[in-house]
């Protein structure tokens, strides 16, 4: 079922499991635009309790759901504060602003994911008729282009009383918020109780093939559904991956530690290599790095060498490496992934 291959480029690379394909092959199904599919609806109440949110919904990618929630919250010419290095206002194709009329309002995201609370408080817009309303401040946890750190208890709720005083609704991007909450050693409720609503991937570290919860009030949700409809991801027998997300609940959270022991791992492994430069220690379960300017091999090229090793690698900005670990990439595949580097620079450099 699964190649030789190390797959280091993202955890959503993740295949499901034996275990998920078997809950899959027997989940029992309905219309789920009927309401009708018991395993969503299972999959709904138990994401809803894990995070100690009134309801959530099941929706087809962490991309839908942030936009649903976005405009869910806000109205057209409303404005959103997010990070300048977030997913939502770098790499979803601008959809609030193309499909929801709603403006982003970019901040620097600091190099430990924050946005500065000062930051976002002048960012807040007057009441002025030549200005935008200001509705809704994002942050994402974890911070994927910041190398995966993690966002704190204790900033989460200060952020939520800054949005609160200010009469702002707080979304939490949490494609990885399981990642978090592990990394913290906090039960997940905690860190996403100060928000109105967050998203999060079942089909990343969570190893689900498809999909992503949005969660918040009875009332949010509500709204969220008729949106989900619009925007074409009412899906039917729904069950079949939702089987997954149970599975992705009740067995993966409970395992992401691994992940991250393994990032360190490679992190210190990778430290080893003459020319790579790591950067700052894993936070999380992803491993970020450079070339040394002594490299001569394109960031392409080192893939591609990698890749005849059996180690699939993505580099994520020119000379900066990614790698993300997950549930398929054991100890053996972290060794293998230090010894593939080591050879190809080597080589290189013997050439
Ligand atoms: C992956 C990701 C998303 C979007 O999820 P898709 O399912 O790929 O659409 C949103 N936010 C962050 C931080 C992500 O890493």
């Amino acid at each position: 079922m699964n190649s030789d291959f190390v797959d280091l480029r993202s955890d959503t690379v993740t295949k499901p499991t034996p275990e998920m394909r078997e809950a899959m092959a027997e989940a029992e199904v309905g219309d789920d635009v009927y309401g009708d599919d018991p395993t969503v609806n299972k999959l709904q109440e138990k994401a809803a309790e894990m995070l100690g949110k009134q309801a959530a919904l099941f929706v087809p990618s962490g991309t839908m759901g942030n936009l649903i929630a976005i405009l869910t919250h806000c109205a057209r010419g409303e404005e959103v504060i997010v990070g300048d290095k977030s997913h939502i206002y770098v790499n979803e194709a601008g959809g609030m602003a193309a499909l929801g009329g709603v403006y982003p309002h970019p901040v620097p995201n600091q190099t430990d994911g924050t946005l500065r609370l000062e930051d976002i408080r002048a960012s807040i817009q007057p009441d002025d008729s030549h200005r935008t309303i200001t509705r809704l401040v994002c942050v994402e946890n974890t911070q994927n282009m910041c190398g995966g750190v993690v966002l704190s208890v204790d900033y989460t709720q200060q952020v939520a009383q800054l949005a609160k005083e200010n009469n702002l609704k707080f979304h939490i991007d949490g494609a990885r918020i399981f990642n978090a909450a592990a990394a913290l050693d906090v039960d997940i409720k905690e860190l996403v109780a100060p928000a109105d609503s967050v998203m999060f991937c079942l089909s990343k570290g969570l190893a689900s093939p498809v999909g992503s919860m949005l969660a918040g009030t009875e009332a949010f949700i509500a709204k969220a559904l008729r949106l989900r409809k619009m925007l074409g991801g009412g899906m039917r027998q729904a069950g079949v991956i939702a089987a997954a997300g149970l599975v992705s609940l009740e067995k993966m959270t409970g395992r992401l530690k691994q992940d991250h022991a393994r990032a360190r791992n490679l992190y210190e492994a990778l430290k080893q290599v003459p020319r790579l430069r790591l950067e700052a220690e894993p936070s999380s379960n992803m491993v970020y790095f450079r070339l040394d300017d002594s490299v001569k091999l394109t960031e392409s090229q080192v893939v591609a060498e990698m890749k005849k090793y059996g180690v699939l690698v993505d580099w994520s900005a020119p000379r900066q490496f990614r790698l993300v670990t997950h549930y398929w990439v054991d100890d053996a595949g972290v060794e293998k992934t230090a010894k593939a580097f080591a050879d190809v620079l080597s080589e290189e450099s013997a050439g």
